[in-house]
């Protein structure tokens, strides 16, 4: 079985990649994919809103410094043909600690080769911090594909300008496969100009990339986190549980996930 390595990054905060990389994740478990969403930030927003606790020494912070492997990590959620490897606090440390040592770029594309190639997923979703440094550029290097997550506001298109330089960085140093898989439109306000705007302005730019699906503003969707469940089990039949089902069935004919 192929293995499909996506990176939802972008430096800004709050912007909805930890929505997007959960909901997807789970959208695309529910239309039979085995996927695996990492979650990479310290914060560990997505381990707690796919409901799994922290815990110390469940994360990507021991193999990532070449104790244990991924595959250890590797942690069951309640949703069917969905895993988890969780995040903790510790993994903020290894931007310190890790910086100028041989190969920091390359690390996690090394842990994350025995998943892969496990034949276990289809599908691995990494959730990214909102900064740009050693674990999303750890996360540029080890997928195949950068989803953008950017949210429909005011300076959306200079931001997006940022991430796709470190883009091609990446690209330049270590990771020539990489490709922008796409760009998701998030909390799309349908009473706003505004949001139409940034929407047109970046379809503009990228018009092969840029996801049909937009990703309505929705508090169902602000909610279902703090229950631990994703927008399909917190509310199955709500605009944004519709949303993140187009969107799944949209990655998976872009990137042909079902055949592989
Ligand atoms: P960070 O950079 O801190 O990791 P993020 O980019 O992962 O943030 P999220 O955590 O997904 O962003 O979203 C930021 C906030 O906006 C959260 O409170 C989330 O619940 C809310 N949010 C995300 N998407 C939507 C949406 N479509 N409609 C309403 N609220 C949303
Ligand atoms: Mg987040």
């Amino acid at each position: 079985m192929a293995c499909t390595v996506f990176t939802i990054a972008n430096q800004k905060g709050g912007v909805g990649k930890t929505t997007t990389a959960v909901n997807l994740a789970a959208g695309l478990a529910e239309k039979k994919i085995p996927t695996l969403l990492v979650d990479l930030d310290p914060q560990a927003n997505a381990t707690s809103a796919i409901g799994i606790e922290k815990q110390e020494g469940r994360s990507l912070y021991g193999p990532l410094r070449g104790e244990g492997t991924a595959l250890e990590m590797i942690t069951p959620t309640s949703i069917e043909r969905l895993s988890l490897i969780p995040s903790e606090e510790d993994l903020g440390a290894l931007e310190i600690e890790l910086a100028g040592t041989e190969n920091y770029l390359g690390r996690l594309r090394s842990v994350l080769k025995p998943v892969r190639d496990s034949g276990r997923f289809r599908a691995i979703v990494i959730d990214c911090p909102p900064s740009m440094g050693m674990l999303s550029m750890n996360s540029l290097s080890a997928a195949d594909h950068l989803l953008i997550a950017l949210q429909c506001e005011y300076m959306a298109l200079e931001g997006l300008g940022q991430i796709l330089r470190n883009l091609d960085r990446i690209k330049n140093a270590v990771n020539a496969q990489l490709t922008l898989g796409g760009v998701v439109m998030t909390m799309f306000d349908m009473r706003t100009n505004l949001s139409r705007q940034v929407v047109e302005e970046v379809k503009k730019h990228l018009p092969d990339r840029i996801f049909k699906t937009v990703i309505p503003r929705t508090v169902r969707l602000s909610e279902a986190p703090s229950f631990g469940k994703t927008i399909f089990d917190y509310d199955n039949t709500s605009p944004g549980s519709s949303a993140y089902r187009a969107l799944a069935k949209e990655v998976i004919e872009r990137f042909d996930l079902a055949k592989k």
